[in-house]
């Protein structure tokens, strides 16, 4: 029998959840773009995406996905043959690395491995061998999505200035955005990119990238500009359509409205508290069922690991039997192995994740733990007991 009828829980790092007042508000006939209220409610949109990255800088908006925004940033950072320096900690900086290599940059990658962050003194070794300074920037994910681990930003500026380095630091931000702590400014970052469909609760289809006017200046005049992705107009329009080089995305301008209101309505502080006790309950659990069996986490300290999404190796491929068991009986997908042995190999088969990001509350967070408990339990998977009351006491001792 399947109990999968009702709401299904799509529980993966990006798409994220849509809240309904999000989707409401895009269900409306087409809006006039030359006048009136959409115009309003883009110019009004500026500061509160300027609010959220913690930024008094520029912002360009783009009808793009994550990849669209390496494009956008690389473009307009450096120029062919510059030299870029890639922080890899799993997955998306290697798929920025490669969009880089593209484009004609000169990429150096440092890689950390697929189970530890960025080690700041690694970095500040790499840019101190750079005495000519031809590294332009330095590219790094605050997230990665694939590893679920979480780069420590402010020490990496701090690398970046013990080494008197003057690259731009550049961070994609796209998994952890309205989920993670994360100040622009504060940490000193130059350039940061984020999409609509991860924490920012809003579908897939909208990209921004937000620039200091170091970014800026330093990108002047470079050799690598596409008239399509220049962030020069977008971040300082006259008209609507001046933003977004063209047509704008009406509906998913009306969903991000919602949803950057819904953010701040929250607050930022809270937000981010939120999604950090929803990571712990989930942890608590993995936590107790590690006990016995299998399962362990990709990233081995909660300091490193993600708030917005927890990557988790389960043995003898049994990370896709847990899935798809889950989807087929209880109504909840959970996110695909992603950079661990190719896909179809026993290996990638042991590594699930789940994506925490967004619009979700404690009784989700419940459901999905009584139901990996549910599956445990049906496909005979080894395991500790009490996790969903290991949640349950985490959650009391927060609320
Ligand atoms: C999701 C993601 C991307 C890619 O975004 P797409 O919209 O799938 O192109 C890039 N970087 C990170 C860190 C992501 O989480």
């Amino acid at each position: 029998m399947s109990l999968a009828n009702g709401r299904h829980y799509l529980a993966i790092p990006g798409p994220s959840v849509i809240p309904d007042p999000v989707l409401q508000a895009m269900h409306r006939p087409a809006p006039n773009i030359y006048t009136g209220e959409l115009v309003d409610l883009t110019h009004a949109l500026i500061p509160d995406l300027k609010t959220i990255a913690g930024t008094s800088g520029h912002v360009a908006l783009y009808i793009t996905n994550g990849h669209g925004l390496w494009e956008a940033s690389l473009t307009n950072m450096i120029s062919r043959g510059d030299k870029v320096l890639v922080c890899v900690t799993g997955n998306f900086g290697h798929g920025w690395a490669d969009v880089a290599n593209r484009l004609g940059a000169n990429v150096e990658i440092l890689d950390f491995g697929k189970q530890s962050p960025v080690d700041p003194d690694r970095l500040e070794a790499a840019l101190k061998a750079d005495q000519s300074h031809e590294i332009k920037a330095v590219l790094s994910v605050h997230v990665d999505t694939a590893t679920s681990v979480r780069n420590d930003i402010a020490a990496m500026r701090k690398a970046i200035d013990a080494a008197g380095h003057p690259a731009v630091f550049a961070v994609d931000c796209i998994a952890s955005l309205g989920c993670d702590r994360f100040e622009m400014d504060k940490w000193g970052v130059d350039v940061m990119i984020a999409a609509s469909q991860k924490g920012l609760m809003t579908p897939p289809g909208m990209g921004f990238v937000w620039f200091s006017e170091k970014a800026r200046q330093a990108g002047q005049g470079n050799d690598m500009r596409t008239p399509y992705w220049d962030w020069e107009t977008r971040a300082n329009p006259v008209h609507l359509y001046e933003y977004f080089d063209g047509t704008p995305p009406t509906h998913h301008l009306y969903g991000l409205r919602q949803a950057v209101s819904m953010i701040l309505d929250e607050g930022l502080e809270n937000v981010w508290a939120r999604h950090e006790t929803l990571a712990r309950a989930y942890w608590a659990a993995v936590d107790a069922w590690g006990q016995g069996g299998k399962l362990s986490f990709n990233i081995a300290d909660p300091a490193h690991r993600s708030h917005a999404v927890t990557t988790l190796s389960l043995g003898e491929g049994d990370g896709t039997r847990l899935r798809n068991w889950l989807t087929e009986h209880m109504g909840i997908t959970l996110g695909i192995s992603l950079g661990f042995g190719a896909i179809g190999s026993v290996e990638a088969d042991n590594y699930f994740r789940i994506g925490h990001m967004g619009h979700i509350n404690a009784h989700m967070v419940l459901g999905i733990i009584g139901a990996v408990e549910t599956a445990f339990a049906a496909l005979d998977i080894p395991h500790g007991e009490g996790g969903s009351v290991a949640a349950a006491k985490l959650l009391a001792s927060r609320v």
